[in-house]
């Protein structure tokens, strides 16, 4: 039986396959936006995509494109920039490492590719030009240029929403020129008093400016995964208006089917409200860690709930994921090692209700409850070699390697900008710029840190006490 996951679009849980024959299966997650600290409410929906990655991995080996992107250029992005008084590239590039830090703490593997907005403009704009070809697009007085939504009469079926009406506020954010009120913009003319020096020059006849925001992901998934994918993911919020648009602009530039499979996580939310930079009632990963919680207590916690149902985050429930994954440290450790010198030994079943539950829609409750019912189960020395083979597939699958377990009931006091120094340093060793690694070693020493490199990954400790 394939992996079933819920489908946004027929409003069904529906089976996972690769419809291409070279049977690759084409994910795309769309990524943060680099103008702050990531917040736990947004690593609830990475580490959700990080899950179902790993659960691809298993199902397809080898055969998993996962693409996620980084928003560098929007509103948000050059607001901050204007705001610090800094280039644009900067802001970006110190919220990307720190993004990716954050990330390696939380054991999210790395996407095959992150294309970001900014290295894909040429891209952005072939496409709106070749919407502005078919009719699908015009230009402004003022040079932007906006999808035409009534050229395209399967807009709305993502979200229903013209069985909601479209509200008119979403209509008045600037003095463009719209023919209808979900018009929306692909791009925009630059205007110096917003814009600063970001600027590129436009689509055909269009002003020099930038791209809106939806016209990133079509871009970027048409280059990296082709035009018709199997699985394009995000929280809630982005169904619309950002995936009905994103479905609009590829399907009517491509003439394809642009994704096969929809998924929308809920939020993360504190004292029944939704978890936002906005609302300004959020902790960062860096926030908790200073806690004295560590980033797998976090990881755990974020998978407390079911990925379709909103989940309210408490610093208890913090507490409580530190005992669970201690208990399954004791567990590992009880176990015996798998297969040394011996043939690879077939994983036994004493975990398959743990991966029923996880490919019956992602259900991470039944999948937690089913493998404490497996392991209070077992008596002390009962489990074998094949056992723990099996074992380590379900710490796979849910990002719980064992050296991370180790770390899972230890709080691991490390400063964000620590970790993020760590994080180049190991994408310098992984380019081979031996030279890059080195001078950042030495960086970490002078601050106080020393980075060693072992078999199971790089770990960090105190040098001295800060
Ligand atoms: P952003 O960096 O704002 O573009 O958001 C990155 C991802 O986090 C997107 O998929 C958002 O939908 C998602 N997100 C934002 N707020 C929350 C929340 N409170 N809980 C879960 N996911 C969220
Ligand atoms: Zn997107």
């Amino acid at each position: 039986m394939a992996m079933k996951l819920f489908d946004s679009l027929s409003r069904e849980a529906r089976e996972l396959r690769p419809a291409q024959p070279d049977g690759i299966f084409r994910f795309y997650n769309c990524g943060p936006t680099v103008y702050a600290s990531a917040h736990i409410g947004n690593f609830r929906t990475f580490v959700i995509n990080d899950v179902l990655r790993r659960l691809l991995e298993l199902e397809f080996p080898g055969k998993v494109k996962h693409v996620r992107n980084l928003t560098d250029v929007d509103d948000r992005t050059i607001g901050q920039a204007r705001q610090e008084s800094r280039p644009l590239a900067e802001i970006t590039r110190k919220w990307t490492d720190l993004f990716h830090a954050d990330c390696v703490a939380l054991n999210c593997l790395q996407p095959h590719v992150e294309p970001a907005a900014t290295g894909h403009i040429r891209e952005q704009v072939d496409m709106i030009d070749v919407l502005l070809r078919k009719g699908n697009a015009y230009r402004t007085p003022n040079g932007s240029v906006y999808f035409k939504i009534g050229s395209f009469p399967a807009y709305g079926a993502l979200s229903r929403i013209k069985e909601r009406e479209l509200k008119v506020t979403n209509s008045v954010f600037d003095a463009d020129h719209k023919d209808d009120v979900g018009d929306f913009a692909l791009w925009k003319a630059y205007k110096p008093e917003e814009d600063g020096d970001v600027k590129w020059p436009g689509p055909s006849g269009a002003a020099e400016g930038r791209p809106g925001w939806h016209i990133e992901c079509s871009a970027m998934t048409k280059k990296h995964l082709g035009d018709t994918i199997d699985l394009h993911t995000g929280a809630v919020d982005l169904l619309f208006p950002h995936h009905e648009n994103e479905i609009a602009q590829s399907q009517c530039c491509n003439g394809a089917v642009f994704v096969r499979h929809w998924y929308h996580s809920e939020h993360l939310l504190v004292d029944g409200t939704t978890m936002s930079k906005s609302k300004g009632n959020y902790y960062t990963l860096g926030d908790l860690v200073e806690k004295g919680y560590s980033p797998m207590a976090v990881r755990y916690a974020l998978l407390g709930g079911h990925p379709r149902k909103q989940l309210n985050f408490t610093l208890d429930s913090l507490h409580s994921s530190g005992s669970a994954l201690g208990a399954l440290k004791r567990f590992s450790q009880g176990l015996k090692p798998a297969g040394e010198g011996n043939p690879p030994i077939a994983p036994s079943g004493i975990f398959d209700t743990v991966f029923t539950a996880l490919r019956d829609d992602l259900n991470l409750p039944a999948a937690l409850g089913a493998l404490f019912t497996v392991i209070n189960g077992l008596g002390a020395g009962a489990a074998t070699q094949a056992d723990r083979a099996a074992f380590e597939r379900v710490l796979y699958a849910l990002g719980f390697e064992t050296p991370y377990l180790a770390t899972g009931d230890m709080p691991v006091l490390c400063p964000p900008e620590i970790t993020a120094l760590a994080n180049r340093r190991l994408a310098a060793k992984r380019a081979k710029d031996f030279a890059t690694a080195d001078g950042i070693r030495a960086e970490l020493a002078a601050a106080g840190w020393s980075m060693r490199d072992g078999k199971n990954g790089s770990t960090l400790e105190p040098l001295r006490k800060a």
